[in-house]
C-alpha cells in the first residue's frame, strides 16, 4: 500500500513529518497513516506540475493517449487490490468499488480518445486578407480537490481530460480516502505517466486550498464537494480569476407517475437511493408518488428494503456498508428524528445500529418514510444516508413544481410509460441530469453535471474536453496576390 504523496515522480512526506490517520468506518481500525501536508507541500507539488508542462503539452495527442490507456488497463487488471482498498477506507460494498474501478478507468480510457479529436476552427472572415483561426490549447497546470464517496472516479473524471487535454495536475484528495489516490498514483507511474505530471497531496485542506489559489501558475480548479466549500473556493478563485468547476451538492427528485412500471421504478430507486448507504451527489432525496400507484411503489419498495444486508464491505453478502463518519451519523439521525418529531410515519428502518461484533454503530438501516412534508429538514437539505422520504402527488404540474421547488439542480429522476410525458417532464426538470425510467445515469460518455448551487462545469463526454481548454482566437493578415 503506497501512503507517502506524489511529488515530482518522488514518494515524499510533509515537510514536518506529520501525518494523520486513515481508518476504516466499518471497524474503527486504522488502515494506514498519510502525510499531513500544508502550504510549503502544495507549493513542491505546483512547482513540479509547472515543470512538466512544457515537455508533456508539447506531445502528441496520440502520445499523451498511450500512457493514460495503460494506467486504464492498469486499473482493471488489479481491480480487485484497488477495490478492497477502497473498501476499507471509506466502506462502500466490495461489489461497488469493483464497480467504480471500472467506472473510474472508463474515464481515462475516453478521455485519452477524446484528446485526439480535440479541433481547431477556420471562420469566414469579414474582410479579404483576414484569416481566422481558433486553436484550443491546455489552460496549463489544474488543481483538483475531491470528496470521498467516489475515492477513484472522482479523481479520474478530472485527471483523465486534463491529462489527455495536455494540462498537468495536482489532486488534493479527500481526507478519509487518501489511499485509493495515493495507488492511482503508483499506477500511473507504472504507466509511464511522465515525472511530475501527476502530483498528489495529503493533508490540510484549508492551508493546501490557499496555496493552490495564491499561486498564479494554476490556471484552473475543478472541485467536487459540498456546496458549502465550492462557494468558499468561488471566492478564493477571485483574487488570480481561476477558471473553476464546480461539482457540487445535490437533492434529486424522483418522480413516480400512475403510467410508470412500477417494478422498474423500484428497482431504479434500489440503484440510485441506496448505492454506497445513499452517500452519492445524485442520490434521490425526495420522492414524489402519483396517487394510483403510491401504495404498489411504496410496498414494494419497503419489501426490497428489508431483504438489504448491513455489514462490513469487505463480506461479499453486504449491501449496506457504514456512513463515512460520527458527523454523517449525527446527520442522519437528525434527519430522521426531525421528520419524525414533524409527523413523518417510518414505514420501515429508521435505526443506526452497529450490526456485529467488532464494528461501529456506523449503519442505517434503509429506511422509508411517509407522512413527508416541506418543512422537513430532508426535504430541503442534502441527508447523506439511506433514507428515502416519500410524498404523494396528484398531477403532472403539481410533480413538476415539487421537483424543481429545490437550489440544488444536479440529477433527478421519473417513471413514466407515457412517450409525450417523457419529453414534456424531462425537458422541464431545472436539473443538468435526468433519469427518465432509469436510475443509473452516469457514463464516462455523457456529460455530468448540475445547474442552479449544485455547479457548473461538465465531466464526461466530448463536453469535459473544454473544461481544460482555452480558446484562442489568431486573426491572421495575409496578403492577396491581386488587392
Ligand atoms: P467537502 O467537505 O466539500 O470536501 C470535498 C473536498 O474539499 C475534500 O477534499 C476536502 O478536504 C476539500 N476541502 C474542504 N475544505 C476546503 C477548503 N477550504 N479549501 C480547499 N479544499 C477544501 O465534501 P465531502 O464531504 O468530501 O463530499 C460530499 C459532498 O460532495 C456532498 O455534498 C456531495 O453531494 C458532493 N458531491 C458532488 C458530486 C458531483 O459530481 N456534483 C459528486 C460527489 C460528491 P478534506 O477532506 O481534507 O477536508
Amino acid at each position: 500500500m503506497q501512503t507517502l504523496n506524489l511529488i515530482a515522480g518522488e514518494w515524499v512526506g510533509a515537510p514536518t513529518g506529520a501525518t494523520f490517520p486513515v481508518t476504516d468506518p466499518a471497524t474503527d481500525d486504522v488502515v494506514a497513516e498519510v502525510p499531513r501536508g500544508g502550504a510549503e507541500h502544495a507549493r513542491a507539488a505546483i512547482d513540479a506540475a509547472a515543470a512538466a508542462l512544457p515537455g508533456w503539452r508539447a506531445l502528441t495527442a496520440a502520445d499523451r493517449a498511450r500512457p493514460l490507456r495503460r494506467l486504464a488497463e492498469l486499473m482493471v487488471e488489479q481491480r480487485e487490490r484497488l477495490a478492497r482498498l477502497m473498501t476499507r477506507e471509506q466502506g462502500k460494498p466490495l461489489a461497488e468499488a469493483r464497480g467504480e474501478i471500472d467506472y473510474a478507468a472508463s474515464f481515462i480510457e475516453h478521455a485519452a480518445e477524446e484528446g485526439k479529436r480535440v479541433l481547431g476552427e477556420v471562420i469566414p472572415a469579414s474582410r479579404p486578407g483576414q484569416r481566422i483561426v481558433v486553436l484550443r490549447q491546455p489552460v496549463g497546470v489544474v488543481a483538483a480537490i475531491t470528496p470521498w464517496n467516489f475515492p477513484a472516479a472522482m479523481i479520474t473524471r478530472k485527471l483523465g481530460p486534463a491529462l489527455a487535454a495536455g494540462c498537468t495536475i495536482v489532486v488534493k484528495p479527500a481526507e478519509q480516502t487518501p489511499l485509493s489516490a495515493l495507488a492511482l498514483g503508483e499506477l500511473s507511474i507504472d504507466a509511464g505517466i511522465p515525472r511530475g505530471v501527476i502530483n498528489i497531496v495529503t493533508g490540510d485542506a484549508a492551508a493546501i486550498g490557499e496555496a493552490i489559489f495564491a499561486d498564479a501558475r494554476v490556471r484552473k480548479v475543478s472541485f467536487t464537494g459540498s456546496t458549502e466549500v465550492g462557494r468558499k473556493l468561488m471566492v478564493a478563485a477571485a483574487p488570480n480569476v481561476v477558471r473553476l468547476s464546480l461539482e457540487l451538492g445535490g437533492h434529486a427528485p424522483f418522480l413516480v407517475f400512475d403510467d410508470a412500471d412500477v417494478d422498474a421504478a423500484v428497482t431504479g430507486a434500489i440503484k440510485s437511493k441506496f448505492r454506497n448507504a445513499g452517500q452519492t451527489c445524485i442520490c434521490p432525496n425526495r420522492f414524489f408518488v402519483q396517487d394510483g400507484v403510491y401504495d404498489e411503489f411504496v410496498g414494494k419498495l419497503a419489501k426490497q428494503l428489508q431483504t438489504m444486508v448491513l455489514g462490513s464491505g469487505l463480506d461479499d453478502a453486504v449491501s449496506i456498508g457504514p456512513l463515512i463518519d460520527d458527523d454523517a451519523v449525527a446527520k442522519v439521525r437528525d434527519h430522521i428524528e426531525d421528520a419524525r418529531a414533524r409527523g413523518a410515519i417510518v414505514r420501515t428502518g429508521g435505526e443506526i445500529v452497529r450490526p456485529g461484533p467488532g464494528l461501529t454503530a456506523r449503519f442505517c438501516r434503509p429506511t422509508l418514510l411517509e407522512g413527508v412534508d416541506a418543512s422537513m429538514k430532508l426535504s430541503v437539505e442534502e441527508t447523506f444516508g439511506p433514507v428515502a422520504p416519500v410524498r404523494r402527488f396528484s398531477s403532472e404540474a403539481q410533480a413538476i413544481e415539487l421537483a424543481n421547488a429545490s437550489p440544488f439542480g444536479l440529477a433527478s429522476y421519473f417513471y413514466t410509460r407515457d412517450a409525450s410525458r417523457l419529453w414534456r417532464v424531462a425537458e422541464r426538470l431545472e436539473y443538468g441530469i435526468v433519469g427518465a425510467n432509469d436510475g443509473a445515469p452516469s457514463t464516462a460518455q455523457a456529460p455530468f453535471g448540475g445547474v442552479k448551487t449544485s455547479g457548473f462545469g461538465r465531466e464526461g463526454g466530448h463536453h469535459v474536453m473544454h473544461e481544460y481548454l482555452d480558446v484562442k482566437y489568431v486573426s491572421i493578415g495575409i496578403t492577396e496576390p491581386n488587392a
